[in-house]
């Protein structure tokens, strides 16, 4: 199987919404009158943010879903996206299974593949998704305004259980082991919420490196600082997986690392004025998708995560920077 049989086999399917997709030296886009182009990219590297073994319909499915993810922390809804990819070899059933699961979330969410590269080389995926978003209506990470609230979609924490357990730090029961794990190789991009949350929330991200590093960004963008519960944030991590809760089987300090600097959760962390609170809750049944309202935007910079009492933690645990 050459190059361009490869990408006619496995990646080359007819246009939809694009004007031109894969086949010509550009695809050409026709975002509508009145949209702006939200654009983002995410590379997946073998041995750094998977492992060699992965179920390659799991990986297809990831490396789309990082992306819609970004799609999401900015309100955008998504259109299309181009593939690069670096393979070993021309594995037919390893392709099949890839493509199959980046199909299957592409379709789930109307974005098609209207281009990209193929070269042989050490096993790399990027993509670069495209999405619209009514002009001036993207959610960025400069709104917050001191008072606001803080909140979070979805479970924090449970890839990073997952990752200690497939690492030998801890042992979990096998079907706790197998739902963190959906959410370690499968994430949910949260793309109605944020469409949804465009006009209520003042500001938002999506949670790829942990809750207390990605937070930061939108503190120092918005210039501002905040104040986590630390009860309302322990709740995060998925308490209930068929009966078996989380806390009983683990202290509270380790939950809190989990949720607090875990990275691969994909869900999205936004603020909204206080009185916004309806409205936010409106958007997350829209959505169907929880949210869970953990602090509190403050004037006086930098995160502080709290007890029940009001004191300040002492935290020795930060989120995820591939250069530190
Ligand atoms: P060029 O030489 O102009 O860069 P290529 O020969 O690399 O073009 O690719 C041929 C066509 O196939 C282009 O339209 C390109 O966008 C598309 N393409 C290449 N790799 C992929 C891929 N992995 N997924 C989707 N489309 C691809
Ligand atoms: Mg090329």
């Amino acid at each position: 199987m050459g190059e361009f049989d490869l990408i006619a086999r496995h990646f080359k399917r007819p246009v939809r919404r694009a004007a031109l997709g894969v086949g010509d030296d550009c695809a050409l886009l026709a975002p509508r009158p009145g949209m702006q182009l939200a654009v983002s990219s995410d590379m997946l590297v073998e041995g750094r943010h998977f492992f060699a073994n992965v179920d390659p319909e799991d990986l297809g499915h990831k490396a789309l879903a990082v992306n819609l993810s970004d799609l999401a922390a900015c309100g955008a809804e998504p259109l299309a996206f181009t593939l690069a990819l670096a393979l070993p070899s021309a594995d037919d059933a390893w392709l099949a299974a890839f493509s199959r699961g980046l199909f299957a979330l592409a379709d789930a969410h109307g974005c098609e593949l209207v281009g990209g590269d193929t070269t042989r080389g050490p096993l790399n995926i990027c993509i670069t998704v495209f999405g619209e978003v009514p002009a001036g209506q993207a959610l960025l990470r400069s709104g917050a305004r001191a008072g606001d609230d803080l909140y979070v979609s979805g479970t924090l924490g449970d890839a990073r259980l997952a990752l200690e357990a497939l690492q030998g730090r801890v042992a979990l029961p096998p079907a706790l082991l197998a739902a963190a794990r959906q959410r370690l190789e499968r994430p949910t991009p949260r793309v109605a919420l944020g469409q949804q949350l465009r006009g209520v929330a003042s500001s938002a991200i999506d949670l790829s490196d942990g809750l207390l590093g990605d937070v930061g960004h939108v503190l120092r963008a918005s210039g501002v600082g905040a104040r986590i519960q630390m009860e309302n944030a322990i709740e995060c991590i998925a308490t209930n997986y068929y009966g078996v809760s989380a806390s009983s089987l683990f202290d509270q300090d380790f939950l809190l690392q989990c949720v607090l600097s875990g990275g691969d959760d994909y869900e999205l962390a936004f603020t909204a004025p206080a009185a916004a609170r309806a409205a936010v809750a409106a958007a997350a049944l829209q959505a169907g998708t929880a949210v869970r309202r953990i602090g509190q935007i403050e004037a006086a910079p930098s995160l502080r995560v709290v007890d029940a009492a009001g004191r300040e933690l002492a935290l020795a645990f930060s989120s995820f920077d591939h250069f530190a």
